[in-house]
């Protein structure tokens, strides 16, 4: 555990990018006493929380994992939190409003308006589209793969790259699952899976973009070249969960991997003669644009559209296209490949 512990430390030092745990919001020590005061007797002003009320003796433990309540106490625990944050953060934004304030983020997002207890209601529904997406393009490449093109005499597909489309539509379906769960409802454990899946879907596309963008077919090449990312990927999602959920150091290894992704296929559309390279241009580009939403962000318009959703809402079609290249390629494959075997 000690060992673990300070290769993580090392690797944070490497990285020099020690960003800020805190937003401007959570801060602020109005907000703070705000929130020590809820937690401790439940009520906002006049507003009071049932999940604020623990087991009789209101004592938490300590102790190792099976010694602590149960998990639907640390759940009720964790909604009473939620709950502390969300009208602590409405009371401090009305002040601060009646004083010509700026909306500032707390806890690394915007101040947003619940409906039906729903956090992001915009940013849930872009997600559940951009989830159903997925799952038509991966459908969609199935039934071709399987049953339009050629299969071999072994009844294995001559797309060298299908496997990986297969893992990447599973851990994209993931994270935009777990999206749509965290923007519902932000606690502890969904937030902790939220970024988890979606670095792993990044580690992930990267590997992809390069294997699939340098050609390379090879077992051990391929291998070689996805330990590094994966070990990288791992590091830092173990970091994330177990010792610092650290939003701007994560933002930065979201975007490094983002640019590097976006880049590689820049080039490569470039520089090949792909028959559908002009998807992959329209996917980069928009990709982009998409990626400086996540980079300019601003406060949510009436207290619902964020840049966030706003970039969520940008990925729905770029989905539909980018699964559209991924068939595309599959054909171009398999007949070059069909071509080279007569
Ligand atoms: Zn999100």
């Amino acid at each position: 555990m000690a060992l673990y512990r300070r290769i993580l430390i090392f690797v944070s030092l490497m990285c020099l990018l020690r960003g800020l745990d805190a937003s401007a919001g959570d801060a602020d020590p109005i907000y703070k006493a705000c929130l020590e005061q809820c937690e401790k007797s439940g009520c906002v002003g006049e507003k009071c929380f049932q999940h604020c009320k623990f087991s009789s003796d209101g004592k938490q433990i300590d102790g190792p994992w099976y010694m602590q309540e149960p998990l639907y106490l640390k759940w009720k625990q964790w909604d009473c939190r939620g709950d502390c944050r969300y009208y602590c953060m409405l009371f401090r934004e009305e002040e601060r409003m009646k004083l010509g304030g700026e909306p500032v983020k707390y806890h690394g997002k915007w101040p947003f308006q619940r409906v039906h207890g729903i956090q992001e209601p915009v940013s849930v529904a872009f997600s559940a589209l951009n989830l159903a997406i997925q799952f038509h393009g991966w459908i969609s490449f199935f039934i071709l793969i399987y049953y339009k093109l050629p299969l071999m005499p072994n009844k294995n597909t001559y797309y060298e790259y299908m496997g990986l489309w297969h893992i990447y539509a599973i851990l994209s379906m993931n994270a935009w699952f777990w999206s749509a769960v965290f923007h519902s409802r932000d606690v502890e454990l969904t937030e902790k899976l939220n970024y988890s899946s979606a670095v792993a879907l990044l580690g992930f596309s990267l590997i992809l973009a390069i294997l699939r963008a340098f050609n390379i077919r090879d077992e051990a090449a391929r291998v070689m070249v996805a330990v590094p990312v994966l070990a990288f990927v791992t590091t830092h999602i173990m970091y994330l969960n177990f010792y610092n959920l650290d939003y701007g150091l994560n933002m930065k290894v979201c975007l490094a991997m983002g640019v590097a992704q976006l880049l590689i296929w820049a080039i490569w559309a470039g520089t090949s003669n792909h028959p559908s390279r002009r998807k992959l241009w329209i996917v980069v580009v928009c990709g982009a644009l998409a990626l400086l939403l996540e980079i300019y962000d601003f406060p949510p318009f009436k207290g619902f559209v964020d840049a966030h959703a706003l970039c969520y809402a940008t990925t729905i079609p770029l989905a539909y296209l980018w699964w559209g290249f991924v068939r595309d390629d599959a054909e171009f494959r398999t007949s070059s490949l069909l071509k080279k075997t007569k």
